[in-house]
């Protein structure tokens, strides 16, 4: 199985996605986890790119490609293998992440973001994607504090705000696979929650 979390920056995806694999194992499982993008020797080095602040402005294309090339990597290197092995696979952000941020965010052209998608993840499509969600202005103030804010989210809350409606579209376009959760409260509160939606769908 193929489960994917995601959402706006701060919103706690990566620690969802802990607790979520960390359940899984409880029940005896072998799971992968992992996240993206990163999760391979070149998709670090491709991660990093992308983060670090640049004086060069990044073209939304080249930004797209590289999100695609991590993916790839990511896919045929260890989210096939796993699969065929049985395992698990949590993965904290997939495909919908570049429609919610290039597309939503950057604004780039529907279609072309779902043929660059269909090219980076290999044809591959998670069995259940959880978007947390809850109002980016305090996801991102969460996210970002204390911290220097990478390149994307120095983007700004218009920007996380664009990012959160499509991410809001996305549940209501594929309900069979995208699944809204409030992820307002506390880790384990929504995690509850993240479990529930795991055994209304059967994936327990
Ligand atoms: O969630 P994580 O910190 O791993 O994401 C890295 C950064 O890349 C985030 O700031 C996120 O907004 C951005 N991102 C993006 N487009 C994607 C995936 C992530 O802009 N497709």
């Amino acid at each position: 199985r193929f489960i994917t979390l995601e959402g706006t920056d701060g919103v706690g995806k990566s620690t969802q996605a802990a607790l979520l694999a960390d359940a899984l194992e409880a029940r005896g499982l072998e799971v992968v986890r992992l996240r993206e993008p990163g999760g391979t020797a070149l998709g670090e080095r491709v991660r990093a790119l992308l983060l670090e602040p640049t004086e060069e402005p990044v073209s939304p294309i080249a930004e797209l490609l590289l999100f695609e090339a991590s993916r790839a990597q990511l896919v045929a290197r260890v989210i096939e293998p796993a699969l065929a092995c049985g395992a698990w696979v949590v993965c904290d952000r997939f495909y919908d992440s570049t429609t919610a941020y290039q597309q939503g965010g950057r604004g780039l052209d529907a279609a072309l973001v779902v043929r660059a998608n269909a090219l980076g993840s290999c044809g591959l499509a998670p069995d259940l994607t959880l978007v947390l969600d809850m109002d980016p202005a305090l996801a991102f103030a969460r996210g970002v504090a204390g911290a220097e804010p990478d390149r994307m989210e120095a983007e700004g809350l218009a920007f996380e705000r664009a990012v959160a409606d499509a991410y809001r579209a996305l549940a209501v376009a594929e309900p069979a696979r995208v699944a809204l959760v409030n992820a307002a409260g506390t880790p384990e509160q929504v995690h509850e929650r993240v479990a529930a939606v795991l055994r209304e769908r059967g994936l327990d």
